[in-house]
């Protein structure tokens, strides 16, 4: 049955949808990856139907999109809020059990189950005093990520909706699932969508803004052997496994490896490996926030491997790459107007602006690429992917107004 959101605030909005179990499945052939995530992005739709964006619907693959219309006459370009509803598979995301601390005081947070969140990992919360923060009880994530981003939006519209003396333009929302397992945009018809920018509301401290993701491919190594019966195999069996256990002892250990790097550093990583004598299948990944270091970074791994097989008579290898996403930057950079905007609202309302990247891929990455350039707003959230996530309800009204204010400022420099 409907029932009027219009009384939500935004904190009650994300305390209702956190308690739907929205875990995305990286092994799933589905899409979206798993049924539940439909049941909150339905009741997404249904909410944005009755705060009166008539539009509002979930297509087959799970999208949720809305049209706030103009209430201008001027050209303003169209602009897109987007958030994602799944939560990392990372940690578990069902029966999650929220709890409040009203007027933060400033000392370490015990959770229920006995987990703490240290003041001293986390100097954000000194800014928090008087702040009212949300935690788990230390069983589940959260799900800020990106519940957060999506109860903002929400709110936004609410608010826009209710004060039709706020100027804006034509205002997208889309709401998407398996952000967490790389797949948020796969099926997203842009041209539906209809937007020439858009927004990610998706983690993220209060100011931040991210315009570079990663640069991202794929490569798989196979490495070929020859089997025998191990009991007669002397002088005939080359083993695939010890060759690709050879390879990733040559693997960069000190630089170039995840656990070595940070900052603008990229690296190769193995993710996996699996095989028999006669075939082992290595996957990696190759990330960089410079496109031309990926080829660099896939060469060393070419180079690796051909040594490798030296080392393995008889063995044989073969190598392939396959793109995943590029650094959204290239397109950002071409249309300073998005990221500037944001800015601009950002400091109307007093916040400190962050402009930095994002050691990772976003839905936002793949848009830019597919012609919506999409940089990344925070939405408040802290320690996401853990039960040690957190925000305050009080940087959650602050979202809201940011994407209020963008609207604004949208329709205030058009012509
Ligand atoms: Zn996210």
């Amino acid at each position: 049955m409907f029932v009027s959101t219009y009384k939500f605030t935004c904190s009650e909005r994300f305390l209702k949808y956190v308690k739907y179990d929205t875990e995305s499945d990286p092994d799933s052939m589905m899409y979206p990856s798993t049924r539940k995530q439909k049941v909150l992005l339905k009741e997404l739709a249904e909410e944005l139907k009755g705060m009166g964006l008539k539009d509002a619907q979930m297509d087959e693959w799970g999208y949720v999109m809305a049209t706030l219309p103009s209430n201008v006459d001027k050209n303003v370009p169209t602009i897109a809020f987007i958030a994602h509803v799944d939560t990392s598979p990372q940690v578990s995301g069902a029966n999650v059990k929220p709890a409040i601390i009203k007027n933060y005081g400033g000392e370490d947070i015990r959770l229920e189950n006995g987990l703490t969140i240290d003041v001293k990992d986390n100097p954000d919360l000194k800014d928090k005093i008087g702040h009212d923060i949300i935690t788990t009880d230390g069983n589940t994530l959260l799900g800020a990520d990106d519940k957060a981003g999506v109860a903002e939006i929400m709110d936004a519209m609410n608010y826009l909706l209710s004060h039709p003396g706020v100027k804006h333009g034509t205002i997208k929302v889309c709401f998407t699932p398996d952000e967490e397992i790389g797949k948020g945009t796969d099926k997203l018809d842009v041209k539906e969508l209809g937007a020439q920018f858009g927004y990610t509301i998706d983690s993220g401290g209060i100011g931040e803004i991210k315009t570079e993701t990663f640069n991202a491919d794929g490569v798989t190594i196979k490495f070929h052997g020859i089997s025998a019966h191990p009991g007669y195999s002397k002088g005939k069996m080359v083993n695939s496994i010890k060759a690709a256990a050879a390879f990733i002892d040559g693997l960069p250990k000190d630089s170039l490896a995840p656990e070595a790097v940070e900052g603008r550093e990229g690296f190769v990583h193995c993710l996996s490996v699996t095989g028999n004598e006669e075939l082992t299948t290595l996957k990696l990944i190759v990330r960089d926030f410079e496109r031309k270091k990926l080829k660099e970074y896939e060469e060393l791994l070419k180079t690796l491997a051909e040594c490798t097989v030296r080392q393995f008579p008889g063995s044989k290898f073969d190598l392939e790459v396959h793109e995943q996403y590029r650094n959204m930057g290239e397109v950002l950079e071409k249309f300073p107007k998005v990221t500037e905007y944001a800015l601009e609202a950002m400091r109307r309302l007093g916040l400190e602006p962050k402009i930095g990247d994002t050691r990772g891929g976003t839905d936002g990455a793949r848009l830019s690429f597919k012609g919506v350039p999409t940089p990344n707003l925070f939405d408040g959230s802290h320690n996401i992917h853990s039960p040690l996530e957190w925000i305050t309800v009080q940087d959650m009204e602050l979202a809201v107004k940011a994407i209020v204010e963008i609207a604004r400022v949208w329709e205030e420099k058009a012509s």
